[in-house]
């Protein structure tokens, strides 16, 4: 198989490849971080357009991507975005999206075979529909071999256990159903709350609020540090804006004291911030200056 580049950097001993699904401008700003001052885009225009914001549309830019780690000899993906041929009749946009995630996989060598651990950040529709492929009118794991871990409490929301449907989504059911259920029916998950330790250098820690399971991947190793921070965080207009939730979070309040605390040790420990839909580079440094956070550099890859 021929492989192609596709965007790495190294922390640690921790090898970590951005592969992009898609990225463009998404969602009108105001409907997505409505807490925002309308003007704080146009203030920050100077580094948030055209990677982040399309003033034009006045579009929030986002993408859709997997970060795949190689970690003490394994082969782990965060997050497995929209999936294909998913059925998603509440969400045009989404409906029998095509992920381009197996393919882009098969491009730089990894096939589903080789992933040994799937982390689901959360089990909204974008982070969990790729955990999955239609075989024969059936859905069966993308990665048969895979250790899937999965957000005890989200598990708790979103599937069965949720009885009375409290919280739910119009199609919160259909996507528990062909992308959660097949994986647990497969004795291929892992259900886990509070904090779960991958190998040496990664460790899953609850991070509520985005939906009640939410979790963030702590990276530590050598000198370098990191937190995949899932759908913590959805624009790097909220670092300046901490408290301001976008209108995905189910938990507005809650997700607003997870996200400062993140974004508060992310200062402090010099963790590089890498969330799930950050366009652009992918990856920021923050910082504390005066008092405030702020942006550092974008992560580069080679
Ligand atoms: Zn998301």
């Amino acid at each position: 198989m021929t492989q192609q580049h596709a965007p790495t950097f190294t922390l640690g001993d921790v090898e970590i490849t951005r592969v992009v699904d898609w990225q463009g401008p998404f969602a009108p700003a105001a409907g997505l971080l409505p807490g925002i001052p309308h003007e704080e885009w146009g203030r920050n225009a100077d580094w948030l357009a055209p990677e982040h914001w399309d003033p034009a549309g006045d579009l929030a830019v986002m993408a859709l991507q997997a970060w795949v780690l190689r970690s003490e000899g394994r082969t782990i993906i965060v997050d497995t975005g929209m999936g294909a041929e998913h059925e998603r009749p509440s969400t045009p946009g989404f409906d029998r999206w095509q992920s381009e995630l197996l393919p882009a996989l098969g491009r730089i060598g990894i096939r589903p075979d080789d992933v040994d651990i799937v982390i689901n950040t959360h089990l909204h529709v974008d982070h969990v529909s790729g955990n999955t492929v239609l075989r024969d009118g059936e859905w069966v794991p993308a990665f048969p071999r895979a250790q899937y871990l999965v957000p005890e409490l989200d598990d708790a929301h979103f599937g069965p256990r949720n009885e009375s449907g409290a919280g739910l989504q119009a199609d919160d059911r259909l996507i528990y159903d062909d992308s959660i259920r097949p994986v647990h029916d497969a004795g291929l998950s892992t259900p886990w709350n509070g904090s779960y330790r991958v190998d040496e250098n990664l460790t899953l820690e609850s991070a509520p609020g985005h939906t009640p399971g939410s979790s963030v991947l702590r990276l530590a190793s050598g000198q370098d540090r990191a937190v995949f921070a899932g759908d913590v965080i959805h624009s790097p207009l909220q670092v300046l804006h901490p408290h301001c939730s976008s209108t995905a979070c189910l938990d507005h309040q809650q997700a607003a004291l997870t996200r400062s605390a993140i974004l508060e040790r992310a200062a402090a420990e010099r963790e590089l911030l890498i969330p799930a839909h950050f366009a652009g580079a992918g990856a920021v440094e923050v910082r504390r200056v005066d008092g405030e956070l702020r942006l550092g550099r974008w992560a580069t890859g080679d």
